[in-house]
């Protein structure tokens, strides 16, 4: 480290750890207070102050979140989880992927052994305003993207989340309908305002 030292990130023992609110404010024109750095930083106060010692494999809420990557849209946050409450996926749009499909069973499978009866876990699908996947209905956008990753472009259109209630509804019909998860797994599906910060049920759990 230069004598150039970074805007604390934690204000003191136990408090603001794990919590990005001051990152804004902290990064701008402080090169050592960006990436990983900053990040490994605040793992410090975290391991410090013991924030790991309670965790546990198998989630407090039953709960398993699928939502987007963007990084207004973090459920550590947004629904206030804390470790070990929820197990998260995230990709672009947080669509129902064949590989997000995989996960799902696999922790399916794993539940399974563990609880003999009853339900398994709730699977719940996040979409959100304003997602940047809305750029894949741009066509020089979504053609130049095909190109890069060697896609066939027409399948790159339904990927766009351009109606968060409408696209929430089919990956979570999509979710329901796959024979790999064990119907002892509920799935829902809501739509997180990212203006207003609230999170709209849209298909309540069931199967
Ligand atoms: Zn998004």
């Amino acid at each position: 480290m230069s004598n150039q030292e970074p805007t604390p990130l934690v204000t003191g023992a136990g408090s603001g750890v794990g919590r990005a609110t001051r990152f804004e404010l902290a990064d701008r024109g402080q090169p050592n207070a960006t990436n990983i750095e900053s990040a490994l930083e605040r793992n410090r106060a975290f391991a410090a102050a013991g924030g790991h010692e309670r965790a546990v494999v198998f989630p407090n809420l039953r709960l398993f979140v699928i939502t987007c990557l963007d990084p207004r849209v973090d459920p550590a946050h947004f629904l206030g989880l804390g470790l070990s409450d929820a197990i998260v996926v995230r990709n672009v749009g947080g669509r129902v992927t064949p590989e997000v499909i995989n996960d799902v069973a696999f922790i399916c499978q794993l539940a399974e052994s563990a609880l003999p009866d009853g339900p398994l876990f709730e699977a719940a699908v996040i979409h959100h305003t304003q997602c940047g996947t809305g750029a894949l209905a741009d066509d020089t956008f979504r053609h130049r993207y095909a190109e890069r990753i060697g896609a066939e472009e027409s399948t790159l259109l339904p990927h766009a989340v351009l109606d968060p209630a409408a696209t929430v509804t089919r990956d979570v019909e999509r979710l329901r309908s796959v024979p790999a998860i064990s119907p002892r797994v509920s799935v829902s599906g809501h739509v997180y305002d990212v203006v207003t910060g609230l999170v709209e049920t849209v298909i309540p759990a069931g199967r």
